[in-house]
C-alpha cells in the first residue's frame, strides 16, 4: 500500500510503501477512493495537537469500499462503500460514552491522528465507526465526513438562531450554509479581509451579506460560528451578537483569544466550542444533507500531491474543499 506519512513535525509528508494491513477483530480494511483534506491536518503537521506520536498517516474524511473484514464484524460486508470520520474509536464505558456524548470520550482514538488515516491507498478502521454510504461520488462525499459534520454540530449549538454570522468561509462553512438556508435561516459570511474570491463564493451559496472579518456586522446577529482558527475573531464575534446570543467555536485549535472587556460577554452572551462528532450526529447529518441536496465544491489532487493540497489550503488558494484521490 501507499501512504503519505508525517515523520517529523513541520512535514513534508513522505510517500511510504508498506504491506497491506490485515484487519483485526471488529475491524475492516478499506480500499480508499477519496480522502478530504481538513484544517486539522494542517494543525497536525504543524505540531499544534498534543501528544502527537510520529510517524502518522493523516486524513480523516475517508471514503472507500470494504475490501475484507476481520472477525466478529456483522454490520459490514466486502464491496460496501463506507465513510471513516475523525472519531475512530471510543471506550464505550466512560461517563461521556454512557451519556450519549461519545464525542467527549475519555479514551478516544482519532483517525489520522492516533490511528492511521486516509492519506493512503488502504485503511483499517473499526467497523462500528464506519458510516455506510450510498452510491454517491466518493470525492464529493469525502468533505462531508468532517467539514460537513462539524458544521452540522456547530449549527445545532446555535439552537433557533435565525440570523447567523460565519467567520471563515471554507469547507465547513459552505456546507453548513446550504443546510442553514434549507432550514430557513439567514447567513452572513466574514472572510479574511480582502479575500474577494471567498466573498463571491459565499454569495454563490446564498449568504445575505459577505465581507471582511475586519468589518462590523451590518445587522445584529442572533449567533455566530467561527471556523477560522484565529482567536482575535472571538471578541469580534461577541460584539456582533445581540443580547443572549451565542458564539460557537468550531475548530480543534485556535490562536490565543485576546483579553477583552467583560461587557462584551455580558447580557447573557455565551461562548462555547464543539469537539469531535458522535455517530448519532453522522446519521442525522447525512439524512439532512440528503434532504437539503448538499453539494461540496471540491478540488482534486493525486494522493502523492498531498503536500501541495495542504499548502494550497494553508494559503487559501481554492474555494471549498481539497480531496486526495489515490
Ligand atoms: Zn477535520
Ligand atoms: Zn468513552
Amino acid at each position: 500500500m501507499r501512504a503519505m506519512t508525517l515523520e517529523e513535525v513541520g512535514g513534508p509528508l513522505v510517500l511510504r510503501h508498506h504491506e497491506v494491513p490485515l484487519p483485526g477483530p471488529r475491524e475492516v480494511r478499506l480500499r480508499v477512493e477519496a480522502c478530504g483534506v481538513c484544517r486539522t491536518d494542517l494543525h497536525l503537521v504543524d505540531g499544534e495537537l498534543p501528544d502527537l506520536a510520529l510517524p502518522i498517516v493523516p486524513g480523516h474524511e475517508v471514503v472507500g469500499w470494504v475490501e475484507c473484514v476481520g472477525s466478529d464484524v456483522d454490520e459490514l460486508i466486502p464491496g460496501q462503500r463506507v465513510g471513516v470520520p475523525w472519531l475512530g474509536s471510543t471506550c464505550g464505558s466512560c461517563r461521556y460514552c454512557r451519556s450519549g456524548r461519545e464525542n467527549l470520550c475519555d479514551a478516544p482514538e482519532f483517525t489520522g491522528y492516533t490511528r492511521p488515516g486516509g492519506f493512503a491507498s488502504h485503511l483499517v478502521a473499526r467497523a462500528d465507526f464506519c458510516i455506510p454510504l450510498g452510491q454517491a461520488d466518493p470525492a464529493t462525499v469525502a468533505p462531508l465526513l468532517c467539514a460537513g459534520l462539524i458544521g452540522w454540530r456547530a449549527l445545532a449549538r446555535v439552537d433557533r438562531a435565525r440570523t447567523i454570522g460565519v467567520y471563515g468561509f471554507g469547507a465547513a462553512a459552505h456546507l453548513m450554509t446550504q443546510i442553514a438556508r434549507h432550514q430557513g435561516r439567514r447567513v452572513l459570511a466574514f472572510t479574511r479581509p480582502g479575500d474577494l474570491a471567498a466573498q463571491d463564493f459565499a454569495r454563490d451559496h446564498g449568504v445575505v451579506w459577505a465581507g471582511g472579518s475586519d468589518m462590523a456586522a451590518p445587522e445584529p446577529l442572533d449567533a455566530a460560528i467561527i471556523f477560522a482558527p484565529a482567536g482575535e475573531l472571538v471578541p469580534q464575534a461577541l460584539r456582533s451578537v445581540r443580547k443572549g446570543g451565542r458564539v460557537v467555536c468550531g475548530g480543534i485549535h485556535m490562536s490565543d483569544i485576546p483579553s477583552m472587556p467583560y461587557r462584551w460577554l455580558w447580557e447573557e452572551r455565551e461562548l462555547v466550542s464543539v469537539a469531535n462528532l458522535t455517530r448519532a450526529d453522522a446519521r442525522a447529518f447525512f439524512a439532512e444533507a440528503c434532504r437539503a441536496s448538499v453539494h461540496a465544491t471540491t478540488r482534486h489532487y493525486h494522493l502523492e500531491d498531498a503536500n501541495q493540497a495542504l499548502d494550497d489550503l494553508r494559503h487559501g488558494r481554492f474555494q471549498g474543499a481539497a480531496v486526495l484521490v489515490p
